[in-house]
């Protein structure tokens, strides 16, 4: 595995493979490396024969309060985990090399970026595209792989690459959890061991309402109130609880049949503590 911190000379390298015809493939990441990037590892590995992963906490995605300077740096653990994984590039930037001094552009993916995190994190998805735009631009990739657990996330870079006529595709891989239903996630490394035992209501939660969603006539409101009232009791802290249709992102109104919304998805957002967590799970019954 290369290791390289320059944007100019990664792309010196991906435009030389892409000469030489190799499928490439990029799983951008902010590193702490756990078992849900290595599964994207391992999709890209076997659709591609150039894997390159990128390592950077992107400050454009942080906002004031958030976890920046916090945000775990395990470079040495990440990297012999990529190398085993048998990534062929290692994209490890510092935040200067990717916004100079003039550094003054930024991406904007109106509609779905309004609500969910997007409502309550300012400015966060424009980072995300901004910086996103900018990895593919310099890896080149055929796909990029994202993970379903930041599914707002894989929703906006998807219409991006549609909408800016990218020649790419990103492909989606399902949220990795841990065998209690906990959505692998970097910031599990900040809970407790209380907290730790109480994180798993979330993914509950989702399952038991999508249980219930078996009875399509149910209204959206007869699911979000059990799945909050759940999470209160557990003593989670809701940010938002919202069912949505996968193709807009719209939160559904309480009193509209589940079977009425194309692919609903539940959405959860919630701190324990300091930390917050968010999961997602789709309540289509096929
Ligand atoms: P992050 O390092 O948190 O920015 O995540 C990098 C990529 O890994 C994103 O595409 C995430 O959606 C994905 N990812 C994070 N956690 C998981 C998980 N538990 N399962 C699948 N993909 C994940």
């Amino acid at each position: 595995m290369i290791t390289l911190t320059s944007a100019q000379i990664v792309q010196e390298t991906a435009l030389r493979w892409k000469k030489e015809g190799h499928a490439m493939a990029l799983v951008p990441t902010m590193g702490a490396l756990h078992r849900g990037h290595i599964a994207l590892v391992q999709e890209a590995r076997v659709r591609a024969t150039r894997v390159i992963v990128s390592i950077f906490v992107n400050p454009l995605q942080f906002g004031a309060g958030e976890d920046l300077k916090q945000y775990p740096r395990p470079i040495k653990e990440d990297s012999e985990a990529l190398e085993k994984a048998g990534v062929d590039l290692l994209f490890r930037p510092s935040p200067e090399e990717m916004y100079p001094p003039k550094f003054s552009t930024s991406v904007r993916v109106g509609a779905l970026s309004q609500h969910l995190c997007g409502a309550h994190r300012p400015g966060h998805f424009d980072g995300v595209a901004t910086v996103c735009l900018k990895l593919f631009q310099i890896t080149q990739p055929d796909f990029a792989v994202f993970g379903e657990k930041d599914f707002q996330q894989l929703q906006i870079l998807t219409r991006l690459v549609e909408d800016l006529n990218l020649p790419m595709a990103v492909v989606p891989f399902p949220t990795v959890r841990e065998t209690d239903g906990l959505a692998l996630s970097s910031r599990n490394a900040y809970l407790s061991r209380e907290e730790r035992e109480i994180a798993p209501m979330l993914s509950k939660a989702l399952h038991d309402a999508r249980q219930q969603a078996s009875d399509g006539s149910l209204r959206a409101g007869e699911i979000l109130g059990p799945v909050t009232e759940t999470l209160v009791r557990a003593g989670l802290r809701t940010q938002y609880v919202s069912l949505c249709s996968e193709t807009d992102l719209m939160p559904v109104a309480d009193n509209i049949p589940l079977d009425q919304v194309p692919k609903p998805r539940l959405f959860i957002a919630a701190y324990l503590g300091k930390t917050r967590l968010i999961d997602n799970l789709s309540l289509s019954q096929v």
